[in-house]
């Protein structure tokens, strides 16, 4: 799944390859792929807008177009943002696209189809609106803070952390508290700061802190350089990362520790795969080594969607009308 780096990649690439350019049209191919307005509204709203800008929060890619509206979207497992010439051929992938007046087209191409495009207006305070009317609800407010922004501090990291007793792991992919760090920087970050991915957070010293900020954003940094890490289906309009040739250990399973030499060891963590160095990263006092497999997990994503969420899937919504009509009846 793309993070924080690949989704700035697309980012950076859209604005230099598209910003100016007026939408002409739009086409709706997977409906299902769209979470707000419905297509006749979507395709009649994007129609002879400019192109201003675009930038990132979190993991959502935000295109700027005039007259305040912002077109949202979520590469979730398998999107792909991609500028091409309109007479080039379309695979049964592509989900929607966008004309250009400049004969070509944005197209976003998921495999999986997972991914997510909404259409909302901008608030008055800059953020993005949970529909076409700017007074609506912000869609982005439960995200936590940006790591490559200057708010997120060593003491705002320690604050975080606070007394959570929850796996460092696990607290680094909630959204809630960090954004953008998936499974591959996570597993990076924590082995530059030597720290075990099962650590209690509260556990860390600040010395470790410190150093797990200096490694979550030295690693970040140094992949949104490298255009991200092209993993599975990521690339970029301007085409693939390179940041996979240089990571540590995800996926380097069986293979030396850059630093120590010893073999790289993977164990699945709440279905995830963890990616460790044992000598370099020392699990936590009284954790033996088989632990992996007792650990807890905090909710997942799809287990926190409300029947409102913007980029749940049908079914993930289907599921939190259902565990909210049974609170109901317990309540
Ligand atoms: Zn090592």
């Amino acid at each position: 799944m793309p993070e924080l780096p690949e989704v700035e990649t697309v980012v950076r690439d859209l604005a230099r390859l598209v910003s100016g350019a007026t939408i002409t049209g739009a086409h709706v191919f997977r409906e299902r792929n769209l979470s707000t307005p419905d297509a006749p509204s979507f395709t009649e709203a994007v129609r002879g807008r400019r192109i201003l800008g675009t930038r990132r929060r979190a993991k959502w890619i935000i295109v700027e177009l005039s007259g305040g509206l912002l077109l949202l979207v979520h590469l979730r497992m398998t999107g792909q943002l991609l500028v091409l010439p309109a007479t080039a051929e379309r695979d049964s992938y592509t989900r929607l696209s966008l004309v250009l007046g400049d004969g070509r087209e944005i197209r976003f191409r998921d495999v999986r189809a997972f991914g997510r495009v909404a259409l909302v207006a901008q608030r008055a305070d800059g953020d993005a609106a949970s529909s076409l009317d700017p007074h609506s609800a912000p869609l982005l407010a439960d995200h936590g803070v940006e790591p490559l922004a200057a708010a997120f501090t060593v003491d705002a990291l320690c604050s975080l952390i606070g007394h959570r007793q929850t796996r460092i792991k696990s607290l680094l992919l909630d959204q809630r508290c960090i954004v953008g760090i998936g499974n591959i920087y996570a597993d990076e970050a924590l082995w530059r700061a030597k720290i075990h991915p099962l650590t209690p957070a509260s556990a860390l010293r600040s010395a470790q802190i410190e150093a797990l900020h200096l490694a979550i954003v030295g690693v970040l940094s140094e992949a949104v350089a490298a255009r991200g890490s092209s993993i599975n289906d990521y690339t970029a309009p301007d085409g693939d990362g390179e940041m996979q040739e240089r990571l540590d250990v995800y996926q380097r399973t069986g293979e030396p520790c850059h630093r120590c030499g010893a073999a790289i060891h993977r164990s699945v963590v709440g279905g995830r795969g963890t990616h460790v160095c044992r000598t370099c990263q020392r699990a936590p006092r009284g954790l033996g080594r088989g632990v992996t497999s007792r650990a807890v997990r905090g909710p997942r994503w799809s287990e926190r969607v409300t029947p409102e969420t913007v980029g749940a899937t049908h079914s993930e919504r289907a599921a939190a009308r259902r565990r909210s009509s049974s609170q109901g009846e317990a309540a």
